[in-house]
């Protein structure tokens, strides 16, 4: 782990910095990049809906060409799958020896879609956090763990440049775990599909499903399965699984060691390794540029087909009845 002494201010304070989008990464970046002393342009499309912001920010707003022109370390934080097309539009024209291209995640390297010169570094520095978290934490004086990694070193100073931004972004303050591109978004593909949003959906809608379909009501089963997720998942998020089978029922932990494995089984485990494969392979990162690449025609169907579902309709409605919802959405 890193932190803040283990970081020089200064390096990324000598640089001119480019920061390529204004959404949930790219205003924590430039805004406290700026607040850190560096100097910071923004670059976006003419037209951009982020405009707005960002000048009203108090940032300086270009195009993605003429902030890379004027820059000498480049931060790539528009959606992983646009970031082929302005690499070649917009980075690639004005990239010379010695310039920096960071990313805040690893799919575009580690699958060969940008293949950067030999003679800049390629570093990421990834906030283990959305956007929002990292901007408000950097302004309590406190930080966002994160994660560094260096495909390219051509300065043999790469890795001290990357803990230098990381500490200008507060990342430091909290830690920084150094990985490499590989790992980090072959485990960040896994878990977002295997467990956080692929596993997690999928299991709350089957409980749901199974529920409503031997006729319990709708609006019960939405407690159970979706509702009571967030108590569960805080508990382990604050002392892990044994936590919260300490403050569950004996019953419910009798019943989760009993019943958890018979749903979480071989065949379960047998799928994950078969999705982790086709991550390590190749397999995933083709079909999703070919989505893309395509007008993504399935996945916005696949969109629509998912919010229309019965437990979408029923937590619509009950959500309202919990007035300290509202507080929380940002
Ligand atoms: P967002 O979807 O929030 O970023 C959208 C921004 O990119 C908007 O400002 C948008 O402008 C701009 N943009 C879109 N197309 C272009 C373009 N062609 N040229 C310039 N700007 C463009 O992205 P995230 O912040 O979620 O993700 C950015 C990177 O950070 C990704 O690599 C992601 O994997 C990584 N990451 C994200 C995390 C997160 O919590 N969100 C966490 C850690 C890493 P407009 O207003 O015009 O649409
Ligand atoms: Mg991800
Ligand atoms: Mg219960």
């Amino acid at each position: 782990m890193f932190y803040d002494h283990d970081a020089d201010l200064s390096l990324i304070q000598g640089r001119h910095v480019a920061v390529l989008g204004y959404g949930s990464q790219g205003h924590a970046h430039a805004l406290s990049l700026r607040d850190s002393g560096v100097d910071v342009r923004v670059g976006l499309q003419p037209g951009s809906k982020s405009r707005e912001k960002a000048e009203s920010d108090g940032l300086r707003v270009l195009t993605p060409a003429e902030a890379c022109e004027e820059a000498d370390l480049v931060m790539v934080l528009i959606p992983d799958h646009l970031q082929r097309q302005v690499y070649a539009e917009a980075i690639a024209p004005s990239l010379v020896e010695g310039d920096a291209l960071f990313f805040a995640h690893g799919l575009n390297i580690r699958y060969g879609l940008i293949q950067p010169p030999a003679d800049v570094d390629v570093v990421m520095v990834a906030p283990k956090g959305p956007g929002h978290l990292v901007r408000r934490q950097f302004n309590e004086g406190r930080g966002v763990p994160a994660l560094v990694a260096v495909e390219q070193d051509a300065s043999g100073n790469a890795l001290a440049l990357g803990l230098s931004y990381a500490k200008g972004i507060g990342a430091t303050r909290a830690g920084v775990l150094k990985t490499t591109f590989k790992e980090e978004t072959e485990t960040d593909l896994f878990g977002e599909q295997a467990v956080l949003c692929g596993g997690v959906s999928e299991l709350i809608k089957a409980g749901f499903d199974t529920l409503v379909e031997a006729g319990y009501q709708p609006e019960a089963a939405y407690f159970e399965c979706l509702h009571e997720m967030k108590l569960i998942v805080d508990l382990m998020y604050e002392g892990g699984i044994s936590k919260m089978y300490w403050s569950v029922s004996d019953t419910a932990e009798f019943g989760g060691y009993t019943r958890g494995p018979r749903l979480i089984n071989d065949q379960t485990r047998a799928e994950m390794k078969k999705i982790l494969g086709e991550i390590q392979d190749g397999t995933f990162t083709r079909e999703l540029v070919d989505e893309f690449d395509a007008g993504q025609p399935n996945f916005a169907k696949r969109r629509e087909a998912e919010q229309a579902e019965q437990i979408e309709q029923v937590g619509a409605k009950l959500r309202p009845l919990m007035s300290w919802l509202s507080d929380s959405e940002d």
